[in-house]
């Protein structure tokens, strides 16, 4: 199957799971509107009020709430006839390359197939490849491997580095100028989209902090400032026609059993729409922590120093899913460099009366890293050392230095 096929078999599977949405959806409506009507019958056989007033009220309550059943219910029998034939498109379109199955049934099997071994053509069809960057190492591989990528399919104009910046309450110093240069160094364009007040802000008025079941920070400081960013590059090609939007995501199979499960190439059917068709990459599944550390090495990229102090992730400075070494020694950085995003978060635990961590404070965090003091034992290129040897580190430093 040619690509052009192949997206337009894409699109259709976004249709179709779209329409299978939005009848899930008609769906619950229903459901809740049944609930309400029920209610509001038990309601007026249960009063035994005689004053007509009251009881004109639970009348007209009724009556409201068989009509929305009643509104409900064709949307839901709306919504069941529009997915059906958005399968049955998606079935006839694929039937000529189909051996026997009906992808109606397995969409997720559908796009395996479609997507098995065609990053680097979807690259070369691409409008826009948007690279979400933290800053932190991962990206920086992920950066690297995609311009190698876009650079060799003549694409490289297509690159766009995206960053939501935290803020200053919640990452550390320089995240943003560091990604800016980064992207700099690639020639490629580089947008920031803030985050009003970061996962501080998220806290205070959320009044509890996340956690690894519900990651508020992650969707809504990241992943929901995504998609106004992939409408303003959309708009800006000006196309009569539906732009193809590969959008790049740093995760690597080694870090969780999730992440293990994830697929090289993914269809986004809630970022796109008829506008725009929108697949997500992640080009460094395959990638092992050292491999990350060999890329930034061996090309001389600059990385952020919290690493070399001994951080293993460039995260929020304290993020509620670190461990607790982790966070004793963002700390003791925070104590070297002045910051009082510990003292500050420790405040905010005591006015909102939620711990950082179930079984772990900032305020222990705090008063721990206070007694061991200030981080001294660090100078750049110690992240390299650590992970690839002294001379690895020694030759990463030189790089570093020409590429400057
Ligand atoms: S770094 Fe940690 S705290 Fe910050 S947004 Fe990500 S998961 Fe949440």
């Amino acid at each position: 199957m040619d690509i052009r096929s192949c997206l337009a078999l894409l699109d259709l599977v976004r249709l179709s799971e779209q329409a299978d949405r939005s009848f899930a959806t008609a769906c619950r409506r229903h459901a809740k509107a049944i609930t309400a009507r029920r209610a509001a019958e038990s309601a007026l056989a249960d009063s035994d009020s005689e004053e007509g007033k009251v009881r004109a009220g639970l009348v007209s309550r009724l009556e409201a709430a068989r009509r929305r059943q009643r509104e409900d219910s064709l949307k839901a029998q709306r919504a069941f006839l529009a997915a059906r034939a958005a399968g049955k498109r998606l079935s006839r379109a694929y039937a000529p390359y189909a051996a026997g199955s009906a992808p109606g049934a397995n969409r997720a099997a559908l796009c395996r197939e479609l997507f098995a071994g065609r990053l680097l053509e979807l690259i070369g069809q691409a409008d826009v490849l948007p690279v979400q960057s933290s800053g932190g190492k991962d990206s920086l591989a992920m950066l690297h491997r995609v311009v190698t990528w876009a650079r060799a399919a003549g694409c490289l104009h297509k690159v766009v580095v995206v960053h939501a910046d935290l803020g200053e309450s919640s990452e550390w110093p320089g995240v943003r100028e560091l990604v800016a240069r980064q992207a700099e160094r690639y020639g490629v364009r580089f947008i920031a989209v803030e985050a009003e007040g970061g996962l501080y802000r998220l806290v205070e008025k959320r009044g509890k902090f996340p956690d690894s079941k519900n990651r508020l920070c992650t969707s809504q400081l990241k992943r929901d400032r995504l998609a106004p960013v992939i409408t303003l590059l959309v708009q800006e090609l000006g196309l009569s026609r539906q732009a193809v939007v590969v959008n790049f995501m740093g995760i690597r199979a080694e870090e969780s059993a999730a992440r293990r499960r994830k697929p090289e190439l993914a269809l986004d059917t809630r970022l796109g729409n008829g506008n725009r068709l929108v697949v997500t990459a992640h080009p460094i599944l395959d990638m092992s922590e050292t491999e990350v550390w060999q890329t930034i090495a061996q090309n001389g990229l600059e990385y952020h120093p919290a690493y070399d102090a001994g951080l293993p992730r460039l995260s929020c400075i304290l993020c509620v899913l670190a461990g607790r070494e982790w966070l004793i020694r963002a700390a003791r950085l925070c104590l070297t460099l002045g910051l009082t995003h510990p003292q500050r978060y420790a405040d905010l635990e005591a006015r909102i009366g939620h711990t950082f961590q179930k079984k772990l404070s900032v305020a222990e965090i705090w008063a721990e890293a206070q007694r061991r003091g200030p981080l001294e034992d660090w100078e750049r290129g110690d992240a390299i050392r650590r992970h690839l040897g002294e001379e690895a580190a020694a030759q990463y430093l030189r790089r570093l230095e020409l590429a400057a």
